[in-house]
């Protein structure tokens, strides 16, 4: 098939999702405009600890699709960009992102000396505010692109200590944002999920208690390049915590939050339960549960991590979580409906595991949702297609699956577009 002359494919974020359906085009022979809004591509991915089922690094993943970029060139990546506008129609869509300035250029050569020298901090959002980067800051180890940022709104005004001291001259503190127009054939919306708010589940202690933590912290309090240098500790006292439970549908499945499943959370504890473990042999662990869901091929991996002799998994909702506030200690009352009574039990560290929420912003307008936000469909009418966790909840094998069919969709309006040249 000859593709030449077609019209490039806009791929919209760049998480597992968008790297997939991206690479999976540009192999085509397709062209792909691939916009990230962050500085590193990768998404939530990159901030995982380990994979469940086979508790590898992400970086595995990740990498394969880098060398592929770097390898290709058929793919045009745009970091710390949105899309702002599509219009026209299917295989003849004008598309307009705006592209921030990053502020660092690509003689960059991770010396670091810029981040050393910046006297401003700001809330790292990678490790989700457990920790704090200078103004001029790397966005993670394996950020790709790898060069240094800069978030000019945490500069105090006048500095320009970092553009002075770096040797490569590959600092620009006057840069400023650009418009770029494409002539794109489809467009492939891949904008991930993002965690559920868990400051609104009032009655669970988030955001009030020191040392109740959601799911995707403590991802990154196990990582070795996360805020705690990958040892899990309570965040009021910095002490390995001793008991430890997960509160599962922690707003998923509930009427009043996000009345579906959310897919990956309970997969998602065990594999916790499992880093706690390989850390700290005698802490005890607790689960508790509506229904443990691990689908397909997860089961197996649930059923190993379940023989754990210290790990108790208790069916019943939580009801609340209060502190003993000398201590730091949860107290935690949840029924248990298999013995037929309400339990209040004390735990050292608190964990939520809170559900995924479509991420819709600046998405183009007027594409199909379901009721709770997620993209419909993957059928690529119009010239849209929707690939990954904007579409569904789903973890990260589901999702490249998925994405390769959203670029097969997307890659039959990127052929017919050759007519319209
Ligand atoms: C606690 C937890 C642990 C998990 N652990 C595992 C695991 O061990 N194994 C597993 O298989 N799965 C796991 N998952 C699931 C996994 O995180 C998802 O499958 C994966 O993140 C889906 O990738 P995605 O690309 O669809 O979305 P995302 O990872 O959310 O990526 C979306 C990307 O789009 C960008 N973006 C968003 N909006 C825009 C915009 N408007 N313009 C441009 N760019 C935009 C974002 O910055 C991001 O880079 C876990 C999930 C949770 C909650
Ligand atoms: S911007 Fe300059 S000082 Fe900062 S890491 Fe890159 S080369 Fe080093
Ligand atoms: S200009 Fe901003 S990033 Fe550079 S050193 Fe000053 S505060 Fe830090």
């Amino acid at each position: 098939m000859n593709l030449a002359g077609s019209r490039p494919v806009l791929v919209i974020g760049g998480g597992i999702a968008g790297l997939t359906a991206a690479v999976e085009l540009a192999a085509t022979g397709v062209s792909v405009i691939l916009v990230e809004k962050s500085a590193s591509l990768g998404g939530r991915v990159a901030g995982l600890h380990q994979y469940f089922p086979k508790l590898c690094p992400p970086a595995c993943g990740l990498e394969m699709h880098y060398r592929s970029l770097r390898e290709s060139p058929n793919v045009t990546v745009l970091t710390q960009a949105e899309v702002v506008e599509v219009s026209g129609s299917a295989g003849a869509f004008e598309a307009t992102v705006r592209v921030e300035p990053r502020f660092v250029g690509e003689s960059c050569t991770l010396c670091g000396v810029c981040a050393g020298v910046c006297p401003a901090e700001r809330p790292d959002p990678f490790n989700y505010g457990l920790s704090q980067t200078r103004a001029a800051y790397l966005p993670h180890a394996m950020a790709y692109p790898a060069l240094y940022a800069i978030d000019r709104a945490a500069c105090p005004s006048g500095c320009q200590a970092c553009q002075t001291a770096c040797a490569y001259g590959a600092i620009h503190l006057d840069a400023q944002p650009e418009l770029r127009e494409f002539q794109v054939s489809a467009v492939v919306a891949a904008t991930g999920w993002k965690p559920y708010d868990a400051a609104r589940l009032d009655t669970l202690g988030f955001g009030k208690f020191r040392n109740v933590v959601t799911n995707v912290m403590l991802e990154r309090m196990a990582a070795a390049d996360g805020p705690t240098a990958g040892r899990i500790l309570r965040p009021s006292d910095a002490r390995e915590p001793h008991t430890v439970a997960f509160v599962q549908c922690a707003g998923s499945r509930d009427e009043n939050h996000l009345p579906y499943c959310s897919a990956v959370c309970c997969t998602a504890s065990l594999k916790h339960a499992a880093y706690i473990r390989a850390q700290y042999p005698e802490t005890a662990i607790t689960i508790f549960y509506i229904d443990i869901r691990t689908p397909g091929r997860l089961e197996e991996f649930g059923a190993a991590v379940s023989q754990d002799r210290n790990l108790r998994l208790i069916k019943g909702k939580v009801a609340r979580v209060e502190e003993n506030p000398a201590t730091g200690d949860l107290l935690v009352t949840a029924e248990d409906t298999l013995a037929g009574r309400k339990n209040t039990l004390q735990f050292e560290l608190v964990v939520l595991a809170t559900g995924m929420v479509p991420q819709q912003e600046g998405l183009p307008e007027g594409l199909a949702r379901d009721e709770f936000g997620f993209l419909n469909g993957s059928e690529g009418s119009g010239g849209f297609v929707a690939a990954g966790c904007i579409r569904r909840p789903a973890e990260v094998s589901a999702t490249v699956q998925d994405s390769t069919g959203a670029a097969l969709r997307a890659l039959q309006w990127a052929h017919r577009s050759v007519r319209h040249e």
